[in-house]
């Protein structure tokens, strides 16, 4: 197998784009469509601060070392969820991997910020762990980026993500969210930018570059995925795109352009919340107030008891 670009040995074969790559000419490409996500969208200027969400997974470490690369003012967000036997070596994998880079990490605990770790929080608060998961990971990463004065807050969703997100989103009609898909979302008020530029890059490909770069991802998937609608959603692609390749490519690509056409149900007014001062769109308290009000709730309770057993 011959690369398309140069006639050299082949690593890779993207059917999908018509490809097959040598190890030079996939990094090559890989770079090449961050920095035009980057620019056809409109992401962000080389002269704004840009905080990327960091998982310890593939995604997230290689947009951190492609932003460096590509010379932006880029630092790390990690946040410690106490997600037993998954956040340990995860969280190593990052610091590992910004200090072998001399790039800064800021390292979050959610134990220290809501009083419980995720494990926890799931028994306090009986929600799904994912839901429970996403919401504290969104306040907390947007929180962080608004007081580290980041303009834009970018995370590594890749095409695999994205066509299953979207291939939810439709099996739903979930109007709101179809609205809101989309690369970048604008930011408003204390809701920092959101951005995703590699959106167009496949999980194939991600694993292939980080293995060329030597990049030192845990393989580990987070142990709550497993049973997780979305694997099955990325299941149904995986079989479809074998045997029809591209279709996960022109799926998203053909949603963007209709995209205009959807509308959220009704717009979405923010408010303060009364406790943290983040956006909430809901009045009273925003949803993290909330479950921090649980948890010492609960810490208070047990005290209690502790106190009536002595
Ligand atoms: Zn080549
Ligand atoms: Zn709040």
């Amino acid at each position: 197998m011959r690369c398309s670009v140069c006639g050299r040995e082949a690593v890779i074969k993207l059917r999908h784009a018509g490809l097959r790559l040598c190890p030079e000419h996939l990094v090559a490409r890989v770079e090449k469509e961050v920095a035009s996500a980057i620019r056809r969208f409109r992401m962000f200027s080389p002269e704004e601060r840009i905080l990327v969400a960091i998982s310890g997974g593939k995604d997230s470490l290689a947009l951190w070392h492609i932003l460096a690369e590509l010379g932006y003012r880029v630092d790390g967000l990690y946040i410690d969820l106490g997600i037993a036997g998954y956040s340990a070596p995860s969280r190593e994998a990052s610091e590992d991997f910004a200090r072998a880079r001399g790039l800064t990490l800021h390292v979050v605990s959610l134990a220290a910020e809501l009083g419980a770790s995720l494990d926890e929080l799931t028994r306090l608060a009986r929600g799904k762990t994912c839901s429970l998961c996403g919401t504290v990971k969104r306040y907390l990463m947007n929180k962080l980026a608004w007081e580290g004065e980041y303009q834009a807050l970018a995370t590594g969703h890749n095409l695999d993500d994205e066509a299953a997100t979207l291939l939810g989103n439709v099996l739903r009609w979930d109007e709101g969210y179809l609205a809101r898909q989309y690369p970048v979302l604008p930011g408003e008020g204390k809701l920092v930018r959101k951005v995703k530029p590699m959106v167009f890059l496949s999980e194939r490909e991600m694993a292939a570059y980080c293995l060329i770069r030597g990049i030192e991802y845990l393989y580990q998937d987070c142990p709550h995925a497993e049973g997780a609608r979305s694997i099955a959603l990325k299941d149904v692609l995986n079989r479809l795109e074998d045997r029809y390749p591209s279709t996960k490519i022109s799926f998203l690509r053909q949603f963007l352009k209709v995209r205009d056409r959807f509308r959220p149900p009704a717009p979405v007014v923010l408010h303060d919340c009364p406790s943290c001062g983040m956006p909430t769109a809901a009045e009273g308290p925003c949803r993290f107030c909330r479950l921090k009000d649980t948890v010492a709730r609960h810490a208070s309770r047990v005290t209690e008891d502790r106190g009536a057993a002595a």
